[in-house]
């Protein structure tokens, strides 16, 4: 029977199920029931299903005619989910990846995303840090850990993701750096700030020429992401927090002052290495 697969993924990502299909597999030839292609969209069915859990997923596959549909939309058979998890822990993270780029190189060629640019020119690219999983023991030797005033311990794991975003709500990953500790000794932990620098590099290799906005929350008006946006060519909104870039906040203060009730403004100011920023918007006053 033929497949009808979304209209959406067949326009836009015409090489999805290829691209699934190339994805190098772990396991032995003999007695594999479903090609990578199979696995890799028995995954993804988890999200689209919105599945609770893999078993959750495992129970409808065998109830009523589940299969049958799934069959009729995707044209091939849904693997239980021990299956996927089995293939998806030994893939390596990196052909995943590229997997993902080249769905989203496809959508850049298509010029599809170019009516979401800011001032028709910059990809609004949002950067935040996001919780896995925690647990109240020790899960491997990369977890973060937290100690409560009580003295608890929690260990977790966080991913730094940068996605592009759209005003209509869109929100397309590009890139996804772990905020984990080394093995062995350290004196910090790995954080978010950190995190950043490795992500940054990672976008920049992947999209040298895309025209990136990079939108971040407070934790990122400071010297090293100035920098990082200034070196990668991009242009950066940030949340400035009021206790934040405290000198750059006075003048701003008095620039307003000095103006009518709504105005735009503009602040140039030195940062202690002597290198320059500058702080652009709307102000109003109520
Ligand atoms: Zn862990």
């Amino acid at each position: 029977m033929a497949a009808c697969i979304p209209a959406t993924v067949k326009q836009r990502f015409p090489e999805l199920f290829q691209s699934f299909a190339r994805l190098p597999d772990s396991r032995k030839p003999q007695g594999r029931q479903y090609g990578m292609k199979e696995i890799m969209t028995g995954g993804l069915s988890l999200f689209l299903f919105k599945s609770g859990s893999r078993n959750q997923l495992n129970n409808n596959r065998q109830s009523g005619h589940f299969e049958d549909h799934y069959r009729n939309l995707f044209g091939m058979k849904l693997p239980h989910q021990d299956t996927v998890s089995d293939v998806l822990r030994e893939l390596d993270p990196a052909k995943l990846n590229q997997c993902r780029m080249d769905l989203m190189s496809g959508l850049f060629n298509q010029k599809c995303l170019r009516g979401y640019r800011l001032l028709d020119q910059y990809y609004t690219v949002a950067v935040d840090a996001t919780g896995i999983v925690s647990y109240d023991s020790r899960h491997c030797e990369h977890c973060l850990t937290k100690k409560s005033k009580s003295g608890k311990v929690t260990y977790f794991h966080y991913v730094l993701e940068a996605k592009l975003v759209t005003k209509d709500g869109h929100a397309l990953s590009l890139a996804s750096e772990w905020i984990e500790n080394n093995t062995g000794e350290f004196v910090k932990q790995d954080c978010e700030r950190k995190a950043f620098v490795r992500l940054a590099a990672k976008l920049k290799k992947q999209y040298p020429r895309l025209p990136v906005c990079i939108l971040a929350d407070g934790l990122y008006p400071y010297e090293n992401a100035f920098k990082i946006c200034e070196d990668y060519g991009w242009k950066f909104i940030f949340v400035l927090q009021d206790k934040s870039l405290k000198t750059v906040r006075e003048e701003l203060t008095l620039t307003l002052r000095s103006k009518p009730v709504e105005e735009f403004f503009t602040v140039k100011k030195r940062l202690a290495n002597h290198r320059r920023i500058q702080v652009s918007g709307r102000y109003s006053i109520p």
